[in-house]
């Protein structure tokens, strides 16, 4: 199927929000850019429920940037032993917290090169930032991300780096964030990894994987 990749991208976004209008991060951080980069951190090889009830415990030990910033690693440690890959979670954590301190004045920095320069935070992170926090957009390519671009054609690659500058191309600026959290909640409602309901998927007819 030949498909023109930048009208099907805008026919998905506007589909995707007709069927999804509250577009949100579903990591619950309250508004505060310190608490979503603590956990899409977290999120790391995680589910984003698990990452909610962590955070809970997590935030009331270190209710800020600064207190994080001087915790013990052992006692983060423990706090997210449950997310998994938490020695290396907790170490990133430390240091971004006191690179946060020692940088940028305790703030979240609204720009890719400064938010690449904290530890542990690669492009996702820092997309997820731009787009969720500073409006900026910004394409967040997760798992549900890839596949599921993937299955629409409108990307050959499964390389994060890739699939998101050639989603960039294609998907509207002001509509990138809220485009990738409704494929997060397309891809567990509809074109799930394990079977894709393609019987019920408002997308089909611009879907070259369609299996209906
Ligand atoms: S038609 Fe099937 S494969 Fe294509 S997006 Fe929908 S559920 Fe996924």
């Amino acid at each position: 199927m030949n498909i023109d990749k930048k009208k099907n991208a805008l026919t998905a976004a506007k589909r995707l929000e007709k069927r999804y209008p509250d577009a949100a991060c579903s990591l619950e951080y309250k508004m505060d850019p310190w608490k979503l980069l603590v956990m899409a951190r977290l999120s790391a090889q995680c589910t984003d429920a698990r990452v909610n009830i962590v955070s809970k415990d997590l935030f009331a030990a270190y209710p800020d940037v600064y207190k994080m910033a001087e915790a013990d690693v052992e006692d983060i440690e423990k706090l997210i032993f449950s997310c998994g890959l938490y020695k290396t979670k907790a170490r990133d954590l430390s240091k971004m917290c006191r690179q946060l301190v020692e940088n940028f004045d305790g703030k979240v920095p609204d720009n890719m090169k400064d938010l690449l320069s904290l530890s542990g935070v690669g492009r996702k992170i820092a997309n997820l930032i731009l787009g969720d926090v500073f409006d900026k957009g910004g394409i967040v390519a997760d798992t549900h991300c890839i596949r599921i671009s993937g299955k629409l054609g409108l990307t050959g690659s499964t390389n994060q780096t890739i699939v998101e500058r050639e989603l960039d191309k294609i998907v509207p600026k002001n509509m990138q964030t809220d485009f990738c959290h409704r494929l997060v909640m397309f891809g567990r409602e509809v074109c799930t990894a394990r079977s894709p309901k393609c019987k019920e998927c408002f997308l089909c007819d611009i879907c070259p994987s369609c299996e209906k």
